[in-house]
């Protein structure tokens, strides 16, 4: 193993981007070697870390490509959450009315199968429409150092929006970033005086824990920022991992997770209660279970919504309170987050709601009607 294996710039530098590379690794099924010769709809990137993991099926399955991505399934689209309508700028993203989400960079580490913005990610032209590149990094496609320059237009955005209160950093993966651009990135939100929380977005502590260094702990922490992590499977809680996020919980860093429901991949009970327990442990709170966005190729990744109910009801009340995220539903075509409880256990008898308990008995809560 080569000796700079644990500095994050290595690993960005030597990502595993090629049939080739990936196949001294693992070997791969015909399916999954035919789809490196097809035109791929999402490019195929994976750190040398997370190579590591993926003797593991639930975890290779997400980042190996497939030929069923070359398949637009019933009601699949290249946008499905509607972004493009309501993009405000280049960079930004405003659907809710207090909070939006900013898009720093088209660049990850490791590139999803299921990404609902593999529009853009990754792709050979970024936002502004030039080359992309990890910004600032001694790689082999490496661009020009960036300035805050191309943000501008969208900080201005922020500026005269007063009722924009919480700033989400996504992408990409922002985490990429080098350390100087994202003090400067987050000064610069924290400016205005309006916006009182700052987010970021990022799967870099799963896929890149070297990259969680004191100085990287310390700029997050200077600007307060909370971290909205991707994990699918307690499989990704390698002990780099666990060490990271412990990290940026000694250094004071709130953490939630958001985890895509993955057909196959974590759609039972087992494997979530696992995986959420595992989270917690590391003082990560689990915060959003998500229905699979219609986006074109992932039919095979997306299990049905009945089950995802059953299966958020087997957890609420049988295991730990904190362990139990919300599930939603991203509405397709920009309707933002819905929480999907299973509302049909709940119902009106004259005075008394009456609904059902975990264990499936049923309670009454006097609430009279006025
Ligand atoms: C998910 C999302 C947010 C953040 O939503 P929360 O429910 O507050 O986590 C903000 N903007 C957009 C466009 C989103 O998709």
């Amino acid at each position: 193993m080569a000796h700079d294996f644990a500095d994050w710039k290595w690993q960005i530098a030597n990502r595993i981007s090629t049939r080739e590379e990936l196949e001294e690794h693992i070997d791969l099924t015909d399916d999954e070697r035919s789809a490196f010769e097809g035109a791929m709809p999402l490019s195929f990137a994976v750190t040398p870390h997370y190579a590591q993991l993926l003797g593991h099926q639930a975890l290779r399955h997400t980042v190996i490509p497939t030929l069923h991505e070359n398949q637009t399934g019933t009601g699949e689209l290249a946008d499905p959450l509607g972004e493009e309508e309501h993009r405000a700028t280049p960079h930004l993203i405003h659907t809710y009315p207090d909070k939006v989400l900013f898009l720093v960079t088209t660049f990850c580490s490791t590139y999803c199968r299921y990404c609902t913005r593999s529009r853009m990610v990754g792709k050979p032209v970024d936002l502004e429409g030039r080359t992309p590149s990890c910004p600032g990094l001694p790689t082999k496609r490496t661009g020009q150092s960036p300035s805050l320059q191309k943000y501008e237009e969208t900080f201005h955005y922020i500026e005269e929006h007063p009722e924009i209160r919480d700033v989400l950093i996504s992408g990409g993966d922002p985490l990429t970033m080098p350390d100087s651009v994202l003090d400067e990135l987050l000064s610069r939100i924290r400016e205005i005086a309006h916006v009182r929380m700052v987010r970021i977005g990022s799967k870099v502590p799963v896929v890149l824990p070297m990259r969680i260094t004191d100085e990287l702990c310390s700029i997050l922490r200077k600007h307060r920022v909370w971290l909205s992590l991707h994990f699918i499977h307690a499989a990704e809680l390698s002990p780099e991992t666990q060490e990271a996020c412990r990290k940026l919980s000694d250094y004071g860093i709130g953490m939630v997770s958001q985890t895509v429901l993955l057909k196959g991949i974590n759609d039972d009970t087992q494997t979530l209660v696992d995986l959420f327990y595992g989270l917690l442990e590391i003082n990560v709170k689990p915060y959003y279970l998500l229905q699979c966005d219609p986006v074109r190729g992932s039919e095979h990744f997306r299990t049905s919504v009945e089950k995802g109910i059953k299966l958020i009801r087997s957890l609420h009340g049988n295991i730990s309170g904190l362990a139990v995220p919300q599930y939603v539903i991203d509405a397709p075509g920009g309707g933002g987050k819905v929480p999907l409880l299973g509302t049909e256990q709940i119902r009106r008898d004259g005075d008394d709601i009456v609904f059902l308990n975990y264990k499936g008995k049923e309670y009454r809560y006097p609430d009279p009607l006025q």
